[in-house]
């Protein structure tokens, strides 16, 4: 088989940024994939699970209620390194348009307190594997990033 374009990246040189993965053509739309990468691969510790399936519940939950974006989110989700996060949004954009909504993402990570949306039997299928706290922390520290972002964390390094 192929090696697919996600694995043609070359995550020695990849560094915690915000990158457009890939694009498709969906019928008549451009679907645009955005690599929202939070450890430096490779180099630091990855996150642990408890904290991705948090900041995966409070992202979608922002993402999907952002009254800007909303309509043209498709997906939010880990990815299986632990090291960032697939943001899937309807339409062509490049990573800099869209590090207001992100930013404003992360931040909403950062501050929340309380019960985590959708963590609860009926809602999740391991609504018990959560850590807020260390969620907490990642947006902080993506957000961090995010504030003094420059073109050398927006695009894919050769
Ligand atoms: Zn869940």
């Amino acid at each position: 088989m192929e090696k697919i374009t996600s694995f043609t990246i070359d995550h020695i040189k990849l560094r915690p940024g915000l990158y457009v993965s890939r694009k498709d053509r969906v019928g008549a739309e451009t679907v645009t994939t955005f690599d929202l990468r939070l450890t430096n691969p490779n180099e630091e510790p990855v996150m642990n699970t408890a904290e991705v399936h948090t900041i995966e519940h409070l992202g979608a939950t922002y993402l999907r209620n952002e009254p800007q974006w909303k309509d043209r989110v498709l997906y939010f989700g880990p990815m299986g390194c632990r090291t960032g996060f697939y943001l899937l949004l309807a339409g062509d954009y490049e990573s800099k348009e869209i590090v207001p909504l992100v930013l404003d993402c992360f931040r909403f990570i950062r501050d929340y307190r309380g019960q985590v949306p959708g963590a609860c039997a009926k809602d999740c299928g391991n609504y018990l594997d959560m850590n807020l706290p260390m969620a907490n922390y990642w947006g902080g520290r993506y957000a961090e990033l995010l504030e003094q972002i420059d073109e050398t964390r927006l695009v894919y390094p050769e």
